[in-house]
This record gives structure tokens, sequence and C-alpha cells, in this order.
């Protein structure tokens, strides 16, 4: 017999967006709900996170939590629930 575990994550399990600093390694979190711009630089050593004129990541992340919000309000309405599949707990 094979036993095999699969690990799903619902969207509305995120709750917070967490940036780590790759310099310092200092993390900033943001709740889902209060998320509004992504920082441009580390709130502690001000290592730069992405190029001040970079829109396209300030975009992205922001088109990123609207799609979160997005789906969990159509899950909530809908006849169908959402989820993704991660490679699961690692060992
Ligand atoms: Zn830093």
């Amino acid at each position: 017999m094979t036993v095999q575990t699969k690990c799903f994550i619902e969207l509305s399990d995120i709750v917070a967006l967490r940036f780590d600093c790759k310099k310092c390694k200092t993390i900033t979190i943001f709740p889902v709900e209060e998320f509004r711009d992504m920082p441009h630089i580390c709130p502690n050593c001000e290592q730069e996170f992405y190029g001040f004129h970079d829109n396209v990541t300030k975009h992205t992340m922001r088109e990123f939590v609207k799609a979160i919000r997005a789906v969990n309000a159509m899950t909530e309405k809908g006849g169908f629930l959402f989820s993704l599949q991660t490679s699961g707990p690692s060992t």
C-alpha cells in the first residue's frame, strides 16, 4: 500500500504577505486585507527590494493581492471551492 499526503491551501488561508530582506534578513509582514503597496526598500537596512522606477513589480504585487481577494469573493458566492496544492511541509 502506498500512502500519499497532499497539502492544499485555500486562498482564504492567506492572511498576510511576508517580505524577507535578502541582505539583513528583516521580515516585514502586511495583512492581506490592509495591503496597499510592497515596500520599495527594507525598513531596516534600506536594501532596495526593487528599482524606484520599477512599476512592474509594484503593479504585479498589487494585482496578485487583488486576485486573491477576487477569488475569495467568488468562492464565497459561487458553488465551488478553490485551493492550491503545495509541495507539502519540508522534512
Ligand atoms: Zn534589510
